[in-house]
């Protein structure tokens, strides 16, 4: 069976393990170094990423993710997440702790106080015809990104707010999020266990 790991320093995992749950696949909750061992791929939630990045070197997460991702190891950046998988951010220099895995830059809080918190219908070709409808909190963008990523989603402004690289995806929204209760578009969680079936073989 597929095992999906969420890592669970803080931030919104609970709610990705239900969307797994709903899947039928096998979700576990992830703080410490030994667990990662029988995981087909992680999800990284959404949350504070300056708190998140700490955390993970506090449990000693970050090198053997690095290290794991090296190897093809599948994981999934959400909002927080996928600031933690960039090569880069704006705020580098604040001490923000990277895996800095993804050929990206990411913008912290892309979208400022105006527009802090919104919900937009996203045109996404790589999960069919039917648009995805994305909640954004407070999230980043994907200022540049290098010509092996592949983007999977901008909004009409053209800002890109979902990508792949290889093994690697990163969605600058929360797709864990339901339009409503019991109302949960996982079109992006089917496609991440797409590419842990890709790995599995
Ligand atoms: N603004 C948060 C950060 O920079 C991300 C917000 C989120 O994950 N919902 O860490």
């Amino acid at each position: 069976p597929t095992r999906i790991g969420v890592l669970a320093l803080q931030g919104d995992f609970e709610a990705h393990l239900k969307t797994l749950t709903e899947l039928g696949v096998e979700g576990k909750a992830i703080r410490l170094p030994e667990q990662l061992q029988d995981l087909d791929g992680i999800i990284i939630p959404g949350g504070e990423s300056t708190t998140i990045g700490k955390l993970m070197i506090v449990y000693g997460l970050q090198e053997i993710l690095q290290r794991k991702i090296h190897e093809g190891f599948p994981v999934w950046g959400t909002c927080a997440g996928m600031i933690l998988l960039a090569k880069e951010t704006d705020n580098a220099l604040a001490g923000q702790p990277l895996l800095a895995s993804m050929n990206i830059r990411v913008r912290r809080n892309a979208f400022g106080s105006q527009r802090e918190s919104f919900e937009t219908d996203l045109s996404v070709p790589a999960l069919g015809e039917a648009p995805f409808h994305a909640f954004f909190i407070r999230g980043p963008a994907v200022e540049w990104a290098g010509p092996e990523v592949e983007v999977l989603a901008t909004l009409d402004d053209g800002r890109i707010v979902a990508v792949r690289e290889g093994n690697l995806l990163g969605t600058a929204f929360h797709p864990e999020v339901p339009r409503a209760q019991g109302q949960r578009d996982s079109r992006f969680h089917q496609y991440f266990l797409r590419i842990v079936q890709g790995v599995k073989g």
